[in-house]
């Protein structure tokens, strides 16, 4: 994309913005009706496309890109009337008889940048809080998941208000062009360096940002946790998608008492989801693409870790990294050194809670953090910090629309889904009305005469 088209594009969603027409309420529950009947009423062609994209397995694309899509536009759409109301804030003694309110505006026209592993989800999602909320917004869903960009493109043409919502399919250049534009916020989810570039360029405008990042969220296993429910919760959240979900569980801290047996109980989970033949299974996915693969396969080359319990094996060109489990990890491996983003589980064992709990401390906020325990969660809870948590479970606390879902330090800033979405695309905007009948205080007229005396 040109710059010129870049910047006429920002021009229309603006003329678009401040005609009023996303103000209405209605033309935002319309738009956000849409939004849920395009995901439903496209259901076949969307797996199509994130089969051929990520070799998702039809139920994790169902559920994880479409079924959640559709449910978060739908409770935004039933409850933004309440949340789009002005609510009125109390006067001390001394204003009254002023009233005050806050008025929830639109931030105007917003940018959404989307990665690739959830590549509807983390496009919908967005776009349906900043619709609820009363904006113009421009989509640029990941180039790395091809398919599914060029379709979601297409259905956004079909079913949303052109005057309002634009996609814009592309690579970097594109996304540089649509970055030297004035937006009035963006949001972005992918990872830390193109979170710095994306920040960078908003700070050039002042534009707020959201940023959705990643980073390397630990399971903490307890020697006194309910080993079975671990396995299985870790199970889910590290092999689901391949790995490349933004809230996967990165590696596993268990306690010296209950390693064996953790580690055996995954390793039935492999087999017990997959089969013995993980490669021939419909439910396990594939590695975006080669490079990644490719990656994958270099971390594991790189050893740091004693025996390889269950898969190791990597095939780049078919973009398959079989489940995998490594025990004896050290802290020091390559492994341990950035967020893998594919199934590959290193297990590292701790005597002590506070093990684990330094080596949270010791690295950059993690997006999320899974702590399975009787007796220690609130310790663990305490003495860390995590964009989200669970409590003897995994990834639960992305669906839950009352729940925030952000990250903290390395993991991002700022937070959607539910009223969080709407709150963060709108401007929480102070009104206080005096009646016009009041005398004006002494205190906001010059020389202040009848005030001036009482300072010392
Ligand atoms: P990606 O490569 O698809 O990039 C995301 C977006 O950034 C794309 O739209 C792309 O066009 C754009 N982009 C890439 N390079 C750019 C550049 N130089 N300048 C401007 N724009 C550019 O996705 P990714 O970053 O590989 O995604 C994986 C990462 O995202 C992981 O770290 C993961 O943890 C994180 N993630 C976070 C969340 C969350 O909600 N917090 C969700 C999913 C993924």
């Amino acid at each position: 994309m040109a710059l010129t088209s870049a910047e006429q594009l920002v021009r229309r969603l603006r003329t678009t913005f401040e005609s009023g027409r996303t103000r209405d309420l209605d033309w935002r529950r319309d738009q956000l009706r849409s939004l849920s009947r395009m995901l439903r009423d496209n259901e076949g062609a969307l797996l199509a496309a994130l089969a051929e994209d990520l070799g998702k397995p039809r139920f994790e694309a169902w559920a994880g890109d479409i079924a959640a899509s559709a449910a978060e536009a739908d409770h935004l759409r039933k409850r933004l009337g309440g949340w789009a109301k002005d609510s009125s804030a109390r006067m001390p003694m001394a204003f009254l008889p002023a009233r005050a309110s806050i008025r929830h505006e639109p931030r105007g026209v917003v940018l959404v940048i989307a990665p690739w592993n959830y590549p509807v989800y983390l496009l919908a999602t967005p776009l349906a809080a900043a619709l609820a909320a009363g904006n113009a917004v421009v989509c640029k869903p990941s180039e790395l998941a091809p398919a599914t960009s060029a379709l979601v493109t297409r259905l956004a043409g079909e079913y949303l208000d052109p005057s309002a919502v634009v996609f814009v399919e592309g690579g970097v250049e594109d996304t540089t062009a649509l970055l030297e534009q004035r937006f009035d916020h963006i949001l972005y989810t992918g990872n830390g360096t193109v979170g710095r570039i994306v920040a960078e360029a908003a700070a050039r405008h002042l534009t707020p940002t959201t940023l959705e990042l990643g980073g390397k969220s630990p399971a903490i296993v307890d020697r006194d946790a309910n080993l079975k429910q671990a396995a299985s919760r870790v199970a889910f959240a590290k092999w689901s998608n391949a790995g490349q979900t933004c809230i996967a569980v990165d590696h596993v801290w268990v306690h010296h008492d209950v390693h064996d047996e953790l580690v055996d109980r995954l390793a039935t989970e492999v087999r017990a989801r997959y089969g013995d033949d993980p490669r021939q299974s419909p439910d396990f996915g594939r590695i975006v693409n080669e490079r990644h693969a490719a990656r994958i396969g270099g971390l594991l080359d790189a050893g740091g870790y004693d025996e390889v319990v269950a898969g190791g094996t990597v095939d780049v060109a078919d973009r398959y990294v079989a489940p995998t489990i490594l025990t004896g990890v050290k802290p020091d491996a390559a492994l341990m050194g950035e967020e893998i983003f594919g199934p590959v589980l290193p297990v590292l064992g701790f005597g002590d809670i506070s093990e684990p709990i330094a080596h949270v401390n010791a690295g950059e906020h993690p997006l999320a953090l899974y702590v399975f325990s009787r007796h220690n969660v609130d310790r663990v809870l305490e003495q860390t910090t995590s964009g989200g948590a669970c409590v003897n479970d995994t990834m639960m606390q992305v669906f839950p629309p009352s729940l925030p879902f952000g990250g903290v330090g390395a993991s991002g800033y700022g937070a959607y889904h539910g009223k969080w979405g709407f709150e963060t695309f709108s401007h929480r905007r102070a009104v206080f009305r005096r009646p016009s009948f009041f005398v004006e205080p002494a205190l906001a007229k010059a020389p202040y005469t009848a005030v001036k005396e009482r300072i010392a």
